[in-house]
């Protein structure tokens, strides 16, 4: 029996990737394996003589800190009933976590120590580079203007700059302190895009009005980007609140100028439009050729502007929301059909070839949706200034009905495709200078196609032309998508 005990903890000592040391309760070594020999760096003629002093006194030129190891020794022999777990530095970087306890005799006396010298080097290491690479992100949070952040995977509070807690003189420790910083009017919406982004992992990306400790609110675009493990599981959000206040006061600004000058220059334009309508069938009445020409180029141009300003008053109305949605039951291509006879009339460069799938009857704002191909259709006109013609499709899908407009012009690369959906937004480039338009049209497009809960997008390719389309939902479709937008 004794034997099987005996060769079990041989193989034990031998395969075990600890250094295991026993000593008898005056210090003399009983047993030992190779892994001790190893991580001690214990030269063979030592450990041939099993001369525990010269052992013990080789083991301490290897320390840093010798004492230490002395102490602790002294500590577990004195309390016996005792264990202990430290770490030792070695001279040749390593770092060793040593344990120690005492090893009960049948009698009930302490007979023996038993030490266990595990190498944690590498461990260490990577702790050590964590909290450098932690300490690194606190001195940059620090130097930052943004108020930084970062929490939990549950959205729970784990750090905050300083700039944090000057700005709002709360606690981040505190369970309320996000609810009593935010306006309640923005908290619905700012913890539904924030649960929506703890589901899916996306980054967080909102506008909310955060209250300073002298109790004002400064608007705050709050950004948060998840963190994730080698799994792809998320573990912390980190994230930055960007005070945008003045950004947000020149923004007014600049919509309440353009929605003053739009509405100020309707007025004196409409009058100009009457009267040059009035001076062309007085011109046709004398049979004046020339001036009327002249003044049909004239008209022309007032309807250029008159467009343009009326664009400018929709953008201004998107903005304050006071666009008025007229919805009706109406039939997609009929209305396709209206628009591209229209449009014809004034492109005179282009053939639009039209290639509809059956009539569908849709229901929407009518006059807003034909605004959207109007607008797809002049700008598939002014952009693709070699070819001759456009292609315009409809599809009916399962849930919805697609619509495409189709040029061979200058295309848009991929990196900016999105872009041009944006308010004021012009591709810029070689040529670009050469096309008129103030970055407009697409935006209303995208509010108009977003109002009917649809989608626009756009497949380009530089070079060769683009395809915009969109999407309008039908049916019950359309109905559960706008139960979910109200
Ligand atoms: P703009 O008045 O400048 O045409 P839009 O909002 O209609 O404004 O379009 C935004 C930008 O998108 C344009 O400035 C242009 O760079 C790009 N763009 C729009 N339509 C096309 C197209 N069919 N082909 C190439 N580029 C286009």
């Amino acid at each position: 029996m004794l034997g099987y005990r005996k060769a079990l903890l041989e193989v034990h000592n031998a395969s075990s990737v600890d250094g295991i040391l026993l000593v008898d309760a005056k210090g003399k070594i009983l047993s030992y394996n190779q892994r001790f020999i190893e991580i001690w760096n214990m030269p063979q003629e030592i450990v041939d003589t099993k001369d525990d002093e010269a052992a013990l006194s080789f083991a301490m030129t290897q320390l840093v800190n010798s004492e230490q190891f002395i102490d602790i020794v002294k500590y577990l022999y004195e309390h016996p009933t005792k264990t202990s777990v430290d770490e030792l530095n070695f001279k040749d970087g390593k770092i060793i976590e040593r344990s120690g306890y005492s090893v009960i005799g049948e009698d009930g006396t302490y007979y023996a120590w038993s030490w266990t010298f595990r190498d944690i080097t590498k461990q260490k290491n990577y702790e050590n580079k964590i909290i450098e690479s932690e300490q690194r992100f606190r001195t940059l949070a620090q130097t930052l203007p943004q108020l930084v952040w970062m929490t939990d995977e549950n959205g729970a509070y784990e750090y905050a700059s300083n700039q944090w807690m000057d700005y709002s003189g709360l606690d981040p420790n505190a369970a309320d302190t996000w609810e009593k910083l935010v306006h309640p009017q923005d908290m619905e919406s700012l913890m539904q895009i924030w649960t929506n982004s703890l589901l899916t992992g996306k980054t967080y990306h909102a506008e909310a009005r955060l209250k300073n400790k002298a109790g004002a609110y400064r608007w705050h675009l709050v950004q948060g980007e998840a963190i994730k493990n080698e799994k792809g599981c998320i573990y912390k959000w980190i994230g930055a609140f960007t005070d945008i206040e003045n950004l947000k006061e020149e923004q007014k600004q600049k919509d309440d100028f353009l929605s003053m000058a739009s509405h100020e220059l309707r007025t004196p334009l409409t009058t100009i439009k009457a009267y040059s309508q009035i001076i062309e069938r007085i011109l046709e009445e004398k049979g004046d050729v020339q001036t009327l020409g002249m003044v049909k180029k004239m008209s022309k141009q007032v309807g250029r502007l008159t467009t343009l300003i009326a664009d400018l008053l929709d953008v201004t109305k998107m903005q304050k929301g006071g666009l008025i949605r007229n919805e009706s039951v109406f039939n997609l291509n009929h209305l396709v059909a209206e628009v591209i006879d229209d449009m014809q009339k004034t492109i005179g460069t282009h053939q639009i070839i039209d290639k509809l799938d059956t009539d569908i009857n849709i229901s929407g704002d009518k006059d807003k949706l034909g605004q959207v191909l109007n607008n797809l259709l002049s700008n598939a006109a002014k952009y693709s200034p070699n070819a001759d013609k456009i292609i315009v499709n409809t599809q009916v899908m399962k849930d919805g009905i697609q619509l495409s407009v189709q040029d061979f012009g200058i295309g848009i690369s991929t990196a900016v495709q999105k872009r041009v959906f944006e308010q004021f937004y012009r591709v810029t480039g070689d040529n670009q200078s050469t096309f008129q338009g103030m970055g407009i049209g697409l935006y209303i497009c995208a509010e108009i196609i977003k109002r009917e809960c649809g989608k626009i997008w756009v497949e380009s390719v530089a070079g060769e032309g683009s395809v915009f389309y969109v999407w309008l939902p039908v049916g019950d479709k359309k109905t559960v998508l706008l139960q979910q937008a109200n």
